[in-house]
Order: C-alpha cells, then sequence, then structure tokens
C-alpha cells in the first residue's frame, strides 16, 4: 500500500522518483566542468566515461533516488522467473567513485546561463552538461489508475512499485481473459508490453490453465512489431499459439471493481471495446521527462532536441543527451544507451579538443523478445528498421541460447560493463563475427 501512495504521488509530482536527499547539498560544489543530470543507465554509464576523460572531482551527478534499477530485467520478474531484488543496487554502489553525487532533483534547466536549478533552490553552474533524464510514466492518464492497483489482477512491468503484482495476477489466474496493453505514445522497450504477454501464455500452459484462458493482445500501433523480419515470427508465434492480437486500440479505462478494461479504437474514436480481465497488464502511456519538456532544450514534442548522429544538442553545443529523453527516432533502450554511450564519449572528446564529431550512431537497438521460459527472439536493428545482428545465425528464430543472453549475460554486462563505462555495445564483435562484412 505504501508503494502504491509512493507511485501516486510521483504522479502528482510528475517524477519518477521522489526520495530527497538533502544532507549533501550544504557539500556541494556550485560549479562542475562536466554535470550529469540523472543517475539511470545512461547517467552512470557517461560518469564513469567522463571520470575517465576529466577526473573524478569534475564531474558531477544530479539523481534524487537511492536506488538504481536494471529495468530490462523487470520482464523476467513479472513472469516469476527473477526477484524483484536482483533489479535493483544502490546508486552509492553503481556511483563511480569520487564523482559528486547531487542527491536531489532537478527543476529548471537553464541553458542561457549554463545553469540547472535543483528542487531544494541551489543552482549547480556547468560548463558541458549532458542530460539523461529518462521518460515520464503516466498511468494517471489511464482513467482508474495508478489507484487500480490496489486491487488484485492487474500488474504492470514498467515500474519497480507493480512489477510483482503482475507475477501475483499471473499466478492468481483461474479462467477467463489474460489481456495486454500498448499505449499510443512513444514507449521504453516496445517489445516490452509483449514479452509479457508470451510468458504468461507459457506459464498458464505449464499450469495446465491455458484452456480455460484466453490470451488478448491489445496494441496502439498497426502493427505487432516495427521490423518486418521480427514482425513475421511475431505473427507465427500469435497463431501457433492462439493468441488474439487487436490492433489500433488504446486502453483508455480499468474498472478494477468490475474486472473490465476499455480500449479507444484508434481508427474510430468514437468506438469503445469493454473487456472483461481474469488478468490485466498494462503498459502505460509514456512521454517526455518534465524538467526537459520545460526549458529550452526541448523540440516541440518535449524530448531533448539533439543531432541524431552525434548526439550534441541542436541548438547548445555544450549540452549533449542519451537515451530515453532524446529524440533519437530508434526505439528507446538499454541496449540503444550502450550504442549512445560510445558515441558519445567520442563527440565530446572531439569537442574538448575543438574538433569535429566523427563517430556517427546509427540508430543501433535491441530488444530481446522474449517468448517463453526458454525461448528469445534476438531483435536488433538500426535507424532505417534494418537487422543489424550480431550474431551469424538467423535472429528472427527463437533460440534457447539468446534466452541465455538476455537472463544471465546481459545483466552482467549492464552491472559490470555499462554502467562502469565499458560497454559501448556489440558493434565490434558484430564485426568480428561477420568477419568485418556487417
Ligand atoms: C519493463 C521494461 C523492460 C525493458 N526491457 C529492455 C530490454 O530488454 N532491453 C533493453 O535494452 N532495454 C529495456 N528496457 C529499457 C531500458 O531500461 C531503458 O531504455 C533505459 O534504462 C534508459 O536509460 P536512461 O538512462 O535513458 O533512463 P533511466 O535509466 O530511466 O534513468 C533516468 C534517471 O533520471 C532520473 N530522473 C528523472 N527525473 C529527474 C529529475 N528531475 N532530476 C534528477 N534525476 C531525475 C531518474 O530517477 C532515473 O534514475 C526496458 C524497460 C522496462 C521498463
Amino acid at each position: 500500500m505504501a508503494a502504491l501512495h509512493l507511485l501516486r504521488k510521483q504522479h502528482l509530482v510528475g517524477n519518477t522518483i521522489s526520495h530527497l536527499h538533502t544532507s549533501s547539498q550544504a557539500f556541494t560544489k556550485q560549479h562542475y566542468k562536466m554535470l550529469v543530470l540523472g543517475g539511470g543507465s545512461g547517467g552512470i554509464a557517461m560518469s564513469a566515461r567522463m571520470k575517465r576523460m576529466l577526473g573524478a572531482e569534475n564531474v558531477a551527478v544530479v539523481e534524487p533516488s537511492e536506488m538504481h534499477y536494471y529495468q530490462p530485467i523487470w520482464t523476467l520478474v513479472g513472469a516469476g522467473a527473477k526477484s524483484v531484488a536482483s533489479s535493483g543496487r544502490s546508486t552509492a554502489s553503481v556511483m563511480p567513485s569520487g564523482v559528486k553525487w547531487v542527491k536531489s532533483k532537478v527543476q529548471q534547466i537553464n541553458p542561457k546561463t549554463n545553469t540547472v536549478l535543483l528542487d531544494d533552490g541551489t543552482e549547480i553552474a556547468y560548463e558541458y552538461l549532458i542530460v539523461a533524464l529518462g521518460l515520464q510514466l503516466h498511468y494517471e492518464r489511464i482513467k482508474g489508475l495508478p489507484e487500480g492497483f490496489e486491487h488484485p489482477k492487474i500488474g504492470s512491468n514498467y515500474s519497480v512499485q507493480t512489477v510483482e503484482k503482475t507475477k501475483k495476477a499471473l499466478q492468481d489466474f483461474k479462467e477467463g481473459n489474460a489481456v495486454f496493453s500498448f499505449p499510443n505514445t512513444p514507449v521504453k522497450c516496445p517489445g516490452a508490453p509483449q514479452k509479457i504477454m508470451y510468458l504468461s501464455d507459457a506459464f498458464l500452459r505449464k499450469t495446465g490453465k491455458r484452456e480455460s484462458a484466453k490470451v488478448m493482445y491489445y496494441t496502439s500501433l498497426p502493427v505487432l512489431f516495427g521490423v518486418k523480419k521480427y514482425a513475421d515470427s511475431l505473427w507465427e508465434i500469435v497463431k501457433r499459439r492462439d493468441i488474439q492480437v487487436t490492433l489500433r486500440h488504446n486502453l483508455i479505462e480499468v474498472r478494477p471493481d468490475k474486472q473490465q478494461a476499455v480500449f479507444e479504437n484508434l481508427d474510430n474514436p468514437s468506438e469503445t471495446k469493454v473487456i472483461e480481465y481474469e488478468m490485466l497488464h498494462v503498459a502505460p502511456p509514456m512521454g517526455p521527462n518534465l524538467a526537459v519538456k520545460a526549458s529550452l532544450l526541448a523540440d516541440e514534442a518535449g524530448w531533448l532536441d539533439v543531432n541524431k548522429e552525434t548526439l550534441q544538442h541542436k541548438k547548445f553545443p555544450n549540452v549533449f543527451g542519451i537515451g530515453d529523453c532524446t529524440n533519437l527516432p530508434t526505439p528507446k533502450t538499454a541496449a540503444a544507451v550502450a550504442a549512445q554511450s560510445a558515441v558519445l564519449n567520442r563527440t565530446i572528446s572531439k569537442i574538448l579538443t575543438n574538433e569535429i564529431p566523427d563517430k556517427k550512431y546509427d540508430g543501433y537497438t535491441s530488444c530481446p523478445l522474449v517468448t517463453s521460459y526458454n525461448t528469445v527472439i534476438m531483435a536488433e536493428f538500426d535507424y532505417n528498421l534494418q537487422p543489424l545482428e550480431t550474431f551469424p545465425i538467423n535472429q528472427a528464430k527463437e533460440s534457447r541460447v539468446m534466452y541465455h543472453m538476455k537472463a544471465d549475460v546481459m545483466p552482467h554486462l549492464y552491472w559490470h560493463g555499462l554502467l562502469r563505462g565499458l560497454w559501448g555495445g556489440p558493434e565490434i564483435y558484430r564485426k568480428v563475427l561477420h568477419l568485418g562484412f556487417k
């Protein structure tokens, strides 16, 4: 209940985490050569790299949360295959040693004065700024949420407060509809809303309940997945496993007391469908980080406006962006953050020596599409939605080895590679494994 209170409070204040720590403020230096906003995947990865480039004393990270989460594993937490505890570590433990952690929330970014205002009124000046503030979840845009999470049978892998509710809803499933939604906004990891559906289907089969279940996927998109090669495989799977897919439908209301989900037909908004559920998984609407949106750094839609090849801001050359907060036209994933971190490192090193950035981000992103408790389709692709596969096999096929990559290898790469600024994506391995042809 306390967790739900927190979730509600976050929506009211419009930020993902609301823990505040002011004790470090008295010791906060007022000026840094490199200021990093956000201590999530991109922020910690870049602060580790910036520490190597500039020295720890020149780098500070503004991050309010005591805990850092490896969000990609929440898919497996929701399905009961991993514990939620395994997804989190203290922020202190992932912060590069010597780098200043400013435990506070960014209130305002003022690129004209090269300053950032924190919510306790402190102002920090910077010479260079890396914005890594992630995106904003908007459960409150669905009528009946987030209060609806106080009822059983509804969960969401997108937040640490609700991910275990998915597992509970799945385990308590008796008979009826298992319903999964995909919102009408940009999302992080666009595969995640359907991964939990395949896992739930597998769970219901394993526990002998699939005969009395209807598995239903309602997506706002006109496609099952954006890259044809992987979408073709996924369509085969949904047909084979008797999963009902409804395109162009958006979840607008949850009636948890009646166990009903209401979807609007995006091609005919006056038409709504009321679906009874025995289990509902919600992928919430998402939008730009509010501090970015309110600043001069935002594009018209509110996302950080960066050059898609160099990750340098389009108007303010001493500002850079990485990850979910940016308007980079590629799906928002930690895999994308890894590839971006290597490019951004190079861009900044060039800018610092008055040279022209020369390394170009190709939009690399990856989505391990978990299709059961031991199989994954490993989607990897670029800005043009063309497959950019690391391994010399057909990655559109369900694979046990790729499941092992997702469940066991990638968490290690994240904690010990990406967050330490040592993992910049699989480009080199792809070249080696494809004998230099990719
Ligand atoms: C269920 C799920 C499944 C996923 N699966 C995959 C997957 O299989 N593969 C994959 O590659 N990716 C996956 N992702 C996506 C991946 O986790 C994100 O794309 C990645 O973490 C983005 O990193 P980021 O640094 O941009 O944002 P985040 O890691 O979200 O970090 C943003 C940080 O900014 C902080 N912040 C926010 N507002 C403020 C403020 N005002 N002031 C200061 N700090 C602030 C937050 O506290 C947070 O720490 C998944 C995500 C989810 C939720």
